[in-house]
């Protein structure tokens, strides 16, 4: 029995704790059949949920319940991703105070309070959502399992020589204060100031040298020149000089002049500075001409020594002052505004720098054909997202750098000998391991058991690239990775192809020679409605999906989620919400409806005496089931819905109960019994294409309605419609338009003289050239048009193929067809 009403706010929870009581989304490693593994996107712990959030997750999700019910066996965990800086930087924006003035180890007891309420939040939100995860398969990137598949890698990886340590320039975040990865920049467009500054030739003259990073200046290594330009080929081999005495520790600064390709002759004056280090090029041309280091600015993003009397100044404050002193002792030629690119931290926004520092880094240089061939053998929705990735992967400039310097995150299972300065790695029964308070099992191959701990902790991408390794119990449970690796599925949304998808292909080559996941599907972002990133790291004012949940429904929200083509970005759309909540209702009073004609309903073969109007749904909705499978199995979860939702509203509901409404209402009868079977037909199914993207209001009409003949103790664990190829009818297709037609043409008869869908016409004449087999469907179909039209009378007639209608006399109407 279906309740009197639905109030989603009763239901909704209700639902929830039914699933959550009778393991609805439990997993069975041990089922036969299929396994369906998915790689899920551990969340990033910094701060609250947003839709964006619920955006992207609900799409997966129900692919997750789609995949279900076709009969597999769905493994779908639930991860977090809780260490690394997005964390780190949330912790001390809560407990207002930075990790350096608490020290290591209160910070990090603070950051695993803080992660664990904020992931019990999460998980309620997730479950309000109705996320169909086993949530006894829940995993931290800072649990003990993760801590020591991650450190496992590093170590198998520094055992092959794919991971490897330096001292080298290195892209570095002064306001985190530690080297991060090409990955983690973003390019921004600053306007930024544009100097000319005047160096001195030898024997007079001046060589005119263009800036935007003048407080560089002190770290100035050498100028160069393009080898061909005509205007300084003399000058190469010579040496140029700048007053210095303010900023740099000697009254002038001499620095040679070099030749090199890079230098463009067309930008600024054609003469580069370079400095160590302004940019990537910089960096080339202290490797390639072997120049010397000075690093004017330190880890801080302070000026150090070297700066003279500008040592501890910021590098904006250096900027000024240098600029000033320039001007005031005349060297500075021109200067302007320009719209310049500077690489930001996507963490802070803080412009990074480059500093020679010592990292660690795992090799992707000298392997960029195998990432890309791996790349090739994925199979990505919509495909069009794999040149993002190949693209990504072309352009490296560096080796993935994987350590930081920070606190809350997974250290390195490494010491260094102190006697010899070899690399002691942990073993394996000792993971997870902190250096810091252990010590290696074994002593140094020189003897010595003198070892200084490794300091850095790893990125947390060097773990959550682990993901599919963690849900794939990789180190400790073979039996269980071979079933589980590669995964069926990694969703994920596009801006981390860069990072968490060319990360993880990057780990499972090396580690298994094999790709992660068969299949990965892109989502786009969910939008503010004013199409603003709902960025996690910004703050933002809008409505957060709890509250969402409560005033308009979980199936609400997750309609909008599943509105947009799979990788589209989509704004939070009201209409769309509400949209959403249309068809909840109708969804509920088109059940009401069947369920009162569905009273002492046996469900059973097809009867033999379908008319053509049943026939006609039946056709339709067995396309509805073959279209929207298909969407499916392409990811394509938008346009399966929309193809339901048309059958749903326009087919079923607009036109076939009308067509077949009095022979529902009648008692007993073959014809009766035809419309009863096809009523059931399609609310089922419907409801289980639907259940999927609305798993609250499916569940409820399945449980009070249709379970009593279908049988599934859940309509999430009912078996997806199968497709019906042999109700394919495009004879009754055609009837069916036929019907349509004339339909529309009475509906707007009425309309036209004012009179409502159910006013009663007196007469019918429908009028055409019909083939005998045509005709004798049409009289077949006529309780179905009478019942929906309200004629009194119809009749069939030979005549003229004009088209169109005319009123004969009053409420006598001649359609011909
Ligand atoms: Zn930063
Ligand atoms: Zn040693």
């Amino acid at each position: 029995m279906l309740p009197n009403r639905y109030d989603f706010r009763e239901a909704e929870p209700r639902l929830a704790r039914f699933w959550e009581l009778n393991n609805v989304y439990g997993y069975d490693p041990a089922g036969l059949g299929q396994h369906f593994t998915i790689d899920t996107p551990p969340l990033t712990v910094s701060g609250q949920l947003h839709i964006g959030h619920c955006y992207s997750y609900t799409q997966a999700d129900a692919i997750a319940r789609y995949r279900r019910m076709r009969g597999g066996h769905v493994y779908y965990p639930m991860g977090f991703d809780d260490n690394g800086l997005a964390t780190e930087r949330f912790v001390e924006k809560t407990i207002k105070h930075k990790a350096t003035e608490i020290g290591r180890d209160a910070f990090i007891n603070a950051c695993l309070e803080l992660t664990q309420q904020t992931e019990g939040r999460f998980e309620t939100l997730w479950r309000r959502l109705s996320l169909s995860v086993d949530w006894r398969y829940r995993y931290s990137s800072i649990s003990h399992e993760a801590r020591r598949v991650s450190q496992w890698s590093f170590i198998q990886l520094y055992q092959q020589g794919l991971t490897y340590t330096q001292f080298a320039p290195t892209l570095w975040c002064p306001e985190c204060q530690t080297a991060i990865a090409q990955a983690e920049v973003n390019d921004a467009s600053l306007p930024t100031r544009f100097s000319t500054i005047a160096f001195r030739l030898p024997g007079g003259g001046i060589l005119p040298i263009a800036t935007t990073r003048p407080e560089l200046l002190p770290a100035c290594v050498a100028i160069f020149v393009h080898p061909d330009d005509p205007r300084y080929r003399h000058l190469i081999g010579k040496t140029a000089r700048i007053d210095s005495g303010a900023f740099s520790g000697s009254p002038e600064l001499a620095v040679p002049i070099l030749a090199d390709e890079l230098a463009d002759p067309s930008r600024g004056s054609g003469a580069v500075m370079c400095c160590t280090f302004g940019d990537s090029t910089d960096v080339r041309w202290w490797h390639t001409h072997h120049l010397p280091l000075r690093a004017a600015i330190g880890r801080d993003g302070h000026m150090t020594g070297l700066a003279g009397s500008y040592a501890g100044l910021t590098v904006q404050q250096a900027r000024r002052r240098i600029l000033t002193y320039l001007e005031e002792t005349g060297q500075i030629i021109s200067e302007e505004t320009i719209e310049h690119d500077v690489g930001t931290h996507e963490r802070c926004g803080t412009p990074i720098e480059y500093l020679h520092t010592r990292q660690w880094f795992i090799r992707v240089l000298d392997q960029k054909e195998r990432l890309l061939e791996a790349g090739r053998k994925i199979r990505w929705h919509p495909e069009h997202m794999r040149i993002r990735y190949e693209h990504w992967v072309e352009h490296l400039q560096w080796d993935w750098c994987i350590s930081r310097q920070r606190y809350f995150g997974i250290p390195f299972p490494a010491w260094i000998c102190r006697a010899c300065g070899e690399t002691m790695l942990a073993s394996l029964e000792q993971l997870p391991v902190d250096p810091q308070t252990t010590q290696p099992l074994v002593a140094c191959a020189c003897g010595s058991t003198d070892f200084e701990p490794e300091p850095d902790v790893m990125d947390t991408w060097a773990t959550s690239s682990c993901t599919p390794m963690i849900i794939g119990r990789w180190i400790d449970d073979p039996a269980w990775f071979a079933q589980h690796f590669p995964a069926s599925l990694r969703p994920q949304a596009h801006d981390i192809i860069r990072t968490w998808a060319f990360y993880t292909i990057v780990k499972s080559l090396y580690h298994t020679n094999d790709i992660p996941w068969r299949e990965v599907m892109i989502s786009g972002h969910g939008l503010s409605a004013d199409r603003r990133k709902l960025s996690k790291s910004k703050e933002h004012n809008e409505v957060g999906p709890m509250e969402i949940m409560e005033k308009e429904s979980a199936d609400a929200l997750r309609y909008w989620a599943t509105t947009g083509r799979t990788g589209a970005d989509s704004p939070l759309s009201p209409e769309n919400i509400a949209t959403g909540r249309r068809l909840v209702t109708k969804l509920w009073n088109a059940s009401r409806f069947a369920e009162s004609r569905l009273e002492r309903f046996t469900n059973g073969a097809r009867p033999a005496a379908l008319l053509p109007t049943d026939r006609w749904l039946l056709s339709r909705l067995a396309r509805t089931i073959a279209g929207a499978t298909a969407e499916l199995d392409r990811y394509e979860y938008a346009a399966a819905r929309a193809e339901i939702d048309r059958f749903f509203w326009s087919d079923l509901c607009d036109n076939y109960l009308e067509l077949a409404k009095a022979r529902l209402y009648s008692e007993a009868g073959a014809a009766h019994y035809a419309a009863q079977w096809t009523l059931y037909q399609a609310l089922l199914a419907v409801l289980k294409l639907l259940a999927p993207f609305l798993p609250y209001i499916t569940e409820e009409i399945y449980q009070g309605l249709f379970r009593q003949w279908d049988g599934a103790s859940s309509i999430h664990l009912a078996s997806w419609p199968s497709e019906q190829p042999e109700w394919i009818d495009t004879e009754a297709e055609a009837i069916g338009e036929t019907l349509l037609g004339l339909l529309r043409q009475v509906r707007r008869y009425k309309a036209e003289r004012g009179q409502s869908v159910g006013a009663e016409l007196a007469s019918l004449r429908i009028s055409g050239h019909l083939q005998p087999a045509q005709r004798a469907s049409l009289e077949m179909a006529m309780v179905d048009l009478k019942s929906a039209t309200r004629a009194k009378q119809i009749v069939l007639e030979e005549g003229a193929e004009d088209g169109g209608s005319q009123m004969l006399k009053d409420n006598e109407l001649l359609i011909e067809v």
